[in-house]
């Protein structure tokens, strides 16, 4: 791809309109655009950084052994009665009318809509658990959009939904989605620490955010600051060792705000171990038992001939809010430097040729390079602008392609010169660099 034929909008100065940095960005460099009051249109760019995260999310999901399923955006409001949500949702709910005057609404969240799924065909403990999945867009119609694609009012998320017979079996489904999320946000190069968490709306009695460190954060923390060095590592998806993970999780105290105790938290907590500062919400979890499959009656055989409500648990994930939250993490804003993680970078790497007029020799190079790492997968663009080259940097550090080839003087004979964003260049062959690259492509 040549820059000059892609649709990559970007803006010489800051938006004044954006508050906070991830905004600013995806702003600045034309990833989104806003359609109306938090409704936004994703372009090449922020849309192909989200699809990445989205595969990302989906693969740790059907690791633990969920299934993939796609719900309509559109639901009935009947089966909102039957749980008893439709009243209480209130203003959030965009509810909307079809032709024949029947009550719809665009989903907020689908705990109705996939047990009526499951309760029209599993009706026995041996089909037991069954995790299903969607990634989704939502809308909620929040009181306070803002932020860009962090608090808006149509958003993508990936929900999950677990059905088991026993209050242990749905245990463990909480656990491995527990364990799903470590994974994914650590393959996200993010640290999201889980946090014990009111229930909210969703309602039931077991749950944890998993947040991540910012100063824009809209969540109030206070947590014990050793947890930042725990890992999932070693974690396998078996009953034992995944409640040891979260027992390791749980030792050290941290809550939200809503679940802030004071005494507790300096009981707990030496002082020197203490950190109260402020996150983002990226995933959140929660056991609620058969809040939603008694009312709507999703009950299966059980071993010994009796019939019992299944028990659930819902498990999302803000797939759009997570680019943002990416950029909160990693984006420096004094020097206007974006180094996406290799695995979700919107292009993995930029050739940027130094263009002269009337010679074509250094195009005609990136196009060969370009050419030769399509055979390996390696999702390129070129600067085929006729800037100097410090703008072609300055500007692909800001886009945050995490690493650049550069031919200039220094692309001389055999060699070429690399960099990675924020590093030294190095001067290294076309083999030396695919083998950089491919090593990246590798999955943790
Ligand atoms: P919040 O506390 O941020 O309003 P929530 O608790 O209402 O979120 P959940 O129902 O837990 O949200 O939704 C799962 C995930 O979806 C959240 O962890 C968050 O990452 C994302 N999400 C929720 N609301 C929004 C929104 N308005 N815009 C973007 N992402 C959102
Ligand atoms: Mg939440």
């Amino acid at each position: 791809m040549y820059i000059s034929k892609s649709f990559i909008p970007i803006l010489k100065n800051n938006p004044s309109e954006a508050k906070i940095k991830s905004h600013q960005l995806m702003l600045r460099v034309g990833m989104i655009k806003q359609s109306s009051t938090g409704i936004y249109s994703w372009l090449p760019l922020g849309f192909k950084v989200m699809k990445k995260i989205e595969q990302i999310v989906r693969e740790e999901q059907n690791k633990i052994g969920a299934q993939e399923i796609l719900m309509p955006t559109i639901q009935s409001s009947e089966i909102w009665k039957e749980s008893g949500r439709y009243d209480d949702y209130g203003d959030e709910m965009l509810r909307i009318k079809d032709r024949q005057d029947r009550e719809m609404l665009y989903g907020p969240t689908n705990e109705e809509l996939v047990t009526d799924i499951f309760r029209s065909s599993i009706k026995s403990y041996k089909s037991l658990p069954q995790l299903l999945y969607h990634i989704q867009w939502k809308f909620r119609d929040e009181v306070r959009p803002r932020f860009g694609i962090m608090r808006c009012r149509e958003f993508y998320m990936k929900d999950a939904y677990s059905f088991d017979v026993n209050d242990t079996e749905a245990l463990f489904s909480y656990n491995k989605f527990f364990l799903s999320y470590l994974k994914t946000f650590k393959r996200l190069e993010l640290t999201a620490i889980p946090m014990a968490a009111d229930t909210g709306p969703i309602g039931g009695n077991l749950s944890h955010e998993f947040i991540i460190l910012a100063e824009t954060g809209e969540s109030k923390i206070f947590t014990d600051k050793r947890i930042f060095d725990l890992s999932s590592e070693g974690s396998d998806i078996e009953k034992n060792s995944l409640e040891k993970l979260r027992k390791k999780y749980e030792q050290f105290y941290s809550v939200t705000d809503e679940k802030f105790n004071k005494e507790k938290f300096e009981k707990e907590v030496t002082k020197e171990n203490r950190l109260i500062t402020k996150g983002i919400e990226v995933g959140h979890i929660f056991y609620f038992g058969d809040k939603y499959s008694k009312p709507l009656n999703a009950a299966v055989d059980l071993a010994g001939g009796k019939k019992d409500f299944v028990k659930m648990g819902s498990y999302g994930i803000g797939v759009s809010r997570l680019v943002g939250a990416i950029i909160e993490a990693k984006y420096n804003e004094k020097d206007e430097i974006m180094k996406w993680p290799f695995s979700v970078a919107p292009y993995e790497l930029a050739i940027l040729p130094m263009i002269n007029k009337n010679d074509n020799s250094t195009l005609e190079k990136a196009t060969k390079i370009f050419k030769h790492l399509e055979k390996y997968d390696i999702d390129t663009i070129i600067d085929d602008t006729d800037e100097n080259l410090s703008s072609k940097i300055k500007k692909f550090n800001l886009i945050g392609v995490p690493y650049q080839i550069i031919i200039g003087k220094k692309s001389e004979g055999d060699t070429l010169e690399f960099k990675e964003v924020g590093k030294e260049p190095k001067n290294l062959t076309i083999d030396q660099i695919i083998k950089i690259l491919i090593k990246l492509k590798i999955k943790n």
